[in-house]
């Protein structure tokens, strides 16, 4: 069995990443999503064990400890982090693995599974960034300069990953067709390739 592609999908909130992946999860079984673990509250709309594990902040210390967990990260006062074991089993059913994760956590992984694909997706322009982000709703002024500040942070983090999509609202199905452009290529990569070389000629 060829085993899995590992891919990092990162960015902004307001990127729509959740929209992009659910697109690109849809009628196909060929993507496992990573439910991470969180200490941060349920919204109305998670759902355990499907948006995230819910846990305490001594769970989650717990897991660390264990070493349960491939990545862990601090975000917004919260931590977030990706179970193990489940990923590693996914890769070896030849499963692509979907890790939607913000980007510390992105270079942990980039680091200890250097074979993982990394995806930045950005909305078309910082202004549409920040429409998106107002939009969301009845957050104070505040609220949204600390997410915009946030936001340009990790857009910086652009540097280190391997493909930037643009997810265009007005173009939706298109970014889940890039990342798809990607995985295709990723396969046929020679590096990804080798073994089929070893045994070429026997
Ligand atoms: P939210 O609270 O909006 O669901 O997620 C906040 C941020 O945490 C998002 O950027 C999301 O991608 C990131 N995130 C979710 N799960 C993980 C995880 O397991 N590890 C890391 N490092 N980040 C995560």
């Amino acid at each position: 069995m060829k085993r899995g592609l590992l891919l990092i999908i990162s960015g902004p909130a307001g990127s729509g990443k959740g929209t992009v992946i659910k697109e690109l999860m849809e009628n196909s079984d060929e993507f496992v999503y990573s439910v991470s673990a969180t200490t941060r509250k349920p919204r109305p709309s998670d759902v355990e064990g499907v948006s995230y594990y819910f846990v305490s902040r001594e769970e989650f210390e717990d897991k660390i400890a264990r070493g349960e967990m491939l990545e862990y990260a601090e975000y917004v006062d919260n931590f977030y982090g990706t179970p193990k074991a489940p990923v590693v089993a996914a890769l070896e059913a030849g499963k692509n693995v979907i890790l939607e994760i913000e980007t510390k956590g992105a270079l942990a992984v980039m680091e200890k599974m250097p074979e993982a694909v990394s995806v930045m997706l950005l909305p078309p322009s910082g202004k549409v960034l920040r429409r998106r982000l107002e939009r969301r709703g009845t957050e104070t002024a505040d609220v949204i300069e600390k997410r915009m500040q946030t936001a340009i942070n990790e857009v910086e983090m652009l540097k280190y990953y391997d493909y930037l999509v643009i997810n265009d609202e007005d173009a939706q199905s298109k970014a889940a067709d890039d990342i798809r452009a990607i995985i295709k290529a990723e396969k046929l990569s020679a590096k990804r390739n080798a073994e089929f070389i070893d045994n070429y000629f026997v």
